[in-house]
């Protein structure tokens, strides 16, 4: 699957939006990507599950494990994990510490596939890596439906992502849209609807 095919499938289901919007962060930019919109149809998560697993697997990476923080690397996680039987855990934020819950281990030296929706800054992702590394597990690659960095985040082990985008955003003030006379919208909030 191309790039290109990636992004007119997720263009196709308004995963991927071009326009003017605020994002969660405060920021404004001109490309919002719901990942949510494409993972409703269990069809489509379970193939874009396998692309990426094929991605891994011609890299000649061996996978014991996937991991994803929960909610956004839920389900396309568990596809991944489908793909390349294995498991498939989850991380959890509780009072802003990633945690594995719900009796989840991970034995030493196991080689774990960290999988993300999304990865922007990969701050959130880091500190998967953070949890797994202290767990005595290794991580043996990152994995992404959508690389919004241009493919600039560095996270030291191979990293692969079906759609690489460079997304600009911006501060209200700055904003060049903004600057133009339009007026940002907040996807998915009540208002849009
Ligand atoms: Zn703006």
């Amino acid at each position: 699957m191309h790039q290109q095919e990636v992004k007119q499938l997720f263009e196709k289901n308004k995963a991927l939006l071009s326009g003017h919007f605020k994002l969660s962060s405060g920021l404004h930019s001109d490309t919002y990507f719901q990942s949510a919109l494409i993972l409703q149809y269990p069809q489509e998560a379970e193939k874009l599950g396998a692309e990426i697993a094929s991605l891994v697997q011609a890299a000649n990476i061996q996978i014991d494990t996937v991991i994803s923080p929960a909610l956004g690397g839920l389900i396309i996680g568990q596809e991944v994990a489908r793909s390349l039987k294995t498991r498939a855990l989850f991380t959890e934020r509780i009072d802003g510490k990633v945690m594995l819950r719900r009796g989840f281990k991970v034995e030493k030296d196991e080689r774990i596939l960290v999988v993300e929706d999304v990865i922007t800054t990969g701050l959130s992702t880091r500190e998967v890596i953070a949890l797994i590394q202290s767990q005595g597990a290794k991580v043996a690659a990152v994995a992404s439906l959508v690389d919004r960095s241009a493919g600039k985040v560095d996270f030291g082990v191979p990293k692969f992502s079906l759609l690489t985008l460079e997304v600009k955003s911006y501060k209200e003030e700055s904003c060049p849209m903004c600057q133009s006379g339009s007026s940002a919208i907040k996807p998915g909030s009540r208002k849009e609807r």
